[in-house]
């Protein structure tokens, strides 16, 4: 296969100082859902909807095409398990998968990563803009994830 061209990001540093590895060493604060020994879900700081989450390898590596396919399979089965977990738990009536490679693709951390979004009907359609929520709020809504993933092995 031809090597791929390469994917703009100006916000691509290394792991030393990426934000979501932090997360993973918990040098930084989150509200971790579920982990395992290669993937991480954690609440989404600025979420789109509440539940809306971040799904990542724990392997540092900029775009979907740092890395493998066994690796992304293993992203976007964690991402799906999550997604059950979060819909349950928010009554939501569906979900987004998001996936963003690259500066122009408006990946803002440059860590690979999926979101999973819960979307209610009444929300179909509509713009969803970012909310800001308490920390308390953040917590509550992790814990009522949790129970629901609490079943899910390797957590
Ligand atoms: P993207 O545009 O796909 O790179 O999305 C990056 C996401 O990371 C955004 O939705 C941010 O709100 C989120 N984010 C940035 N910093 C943190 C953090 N410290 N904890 C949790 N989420 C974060
Ligand atoms: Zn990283």
């Amino acid at each position: 296969m031809r090597e791929p061209r390469a994917i703009f990001n100006s916000a691509s540093v290394p792991p030393e100082r990426c934000v979501f590895c932090r997360i993973i060493r918990r040098e930084l604060p989150s509200h971790v859902l579920l982990e395992d020994k290669d993937y991480i879900a954690f609440l989404d700081i600025n979420p789109f909807s509440r539940g809306h989450t971040l799904v990542c390898p724990k392997r540092h590596g900029e775009t979907a095409w740092d890395m493998t396919e066994a690796e992304l399979g293993g992203l976007f089965t964690t991402a799906s398990e999550v997604s059950k977990g979060i819909v349950r738990a928010m009554g939501a009536d569906g979900f987004r998968f998001v996936q963003n490679n690259g500066e122009a693709a408006n990946q803002v951390v440059a860590h690979v990563h999926v979101h999973v979004i819960p979307i209610s009907l009444a929300q179909k359609g509509r713009f969803m803009d970012r909310l800001k929520l308490a920390d308390s709020e953040m917590g509550q809504i992790a814990d009522s994830i949790r129970r629901e993933l609490s079943h899910v092995e390797g957590k």
